[in-house]
């Protein structure tokens, strides 16, 4: 039978169509995945034992986000969605933006008894348990100093770094909480800022090509705050937006392998020499189990490789914090 060949505009207009622009987190799968993808990937990593840290905080979001009832859950939306004046919504804002939405106070609850659950466990050193009962009894104004710093909210304080990942924690979770208000249908990649989450505006911890339908081949970046995950073009930026000949990859293998075993790395480096800037890139075909926040922070090898040829991270890992990104 004869078909007719479609023209590259067709082509694209027909993809564009066709591709799912949104992936949202389910509320009983996200952290339970993420704490067993960590847990997995603790073995011989240089930085096992943080790994297996944060798969128990992990543990505790999921704790909290099971403990909101569902009268607290509509409150909190409600209370969030209320600030979204339709002008917003109509200008292209994220619905849930980070840095300008009015935290409920109920995040801070969230954040204390996520505390106080890792402060009940054997699994944390003294240094951590210190920094639990600091959070757990530091006043109300600072730990909201602390999270509008992690926000990005201009003129916040310095971010504390031993707090940081718990105060994120919690944050997440309350994100988590706001954004299953949404349904895919009223969201889609901002077209101003594309590679910045489209429900809260955050930046991406990474990005993942999926391996299963309907999402099969096409990449998403993924939110480290709300986990929301958007398309964005394959053999593209997810900095600066630079496509085609500036764009390439590298992996931990790269070293010592064949250029199959390059191509079949689960976890790569998309590097731009434009701005000369990376952000990685999973790859669920070669990995099934990925995770884009654990498989980030599991190959921190790549990161320094990364780092001793002059490529800055494009965003950090949400969940790991270096004095010296003060
Ligand atoms: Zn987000
Ligand atoms: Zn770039």
């Amino acid at each position: 039978m004869a078909q007719r060949t479609l023209e590259p505009g067709e082509i694209e207009t027909l993809a564009q169509r066709d591709i799912p622009r949104i992936i949202l987190p389910e509320r009983g799968t996200l952290f339970p995945a993420r704490a067993e993808r960590l847990r997995a990937l603790v073995e011989g990593n240089p930085i096992g034992g943080y790994l297996a840290m944060l798969a128990l905080v992990v543990d505790a979001q999921q704790a909290e986000l099971d403990g909101l009832t569902a009268v607290q859950l509509q409150a909190l939306q409600q209370s969030a969605l209320a600030q979204q004046p339709a002008a917003a919504a109509d200008a292209g804002m994220p619905p849930l933006h980070a840095a300008s939405v009015r935290r409920d106070a109920h995040w801070r609850v969230l954040l204390r008894s996520l505390c106080r659950r890792c402060a009940g466990h054997a699994g944390f050193p003294d240094a951590v348990g210190a920094t639990l009962a600091r959070v757990i009894e530091a006043p109300d104004d600072w730990l909201e100093g602390q999270a509008d710093a992690l926000l990005e909210v201009p003129g916040a304080p310095p971010v504390d770094v031993a707090a940081a990942p718990l105060v994120m924690a919690a944050l997440q979770v309350y994100w988590l909480a706001l954004g299953l208000a949404f349904r895919i249908e009223a969201l889609a990649p901002m077209a101003d800022a594309p590679g910045l989450c489209p429900l809260c505006g955050f930046q991406p911890v990474s990005s993942m090509v999926h391996a299963k339908a309907p999402h099969a081949a096409y990449r998403y970046l993924a939110c480290g705050l709300c986990a929301c995950q958007w398309h964005y073009v394959r053999v593209q930026c997810s900095r600066c937006g630079t496509a085609g000949k500036d764009i390439a990859y590298q992996s931990l293998t790269a070293l010592d392998a064949s250029a199959d075993a390059i191509k079949a790395a689960p976890v790569r480096a998309e590097t731009c020499e434009h701005c000369h800037g990376y952000r990685k890139i999973l790859y669920e075909e070669f990995g099934p189990e990925v995770e884009p926040l654990a498989d980030d922070l599991g190959t921190l090898a790549l990161d320094i490789l990364l780092g001793e040829q002059g490529y800055e991270r494009a965003s950090q890992n949400p969940l790991l914090w270096h004095p010296e990104q003060e």
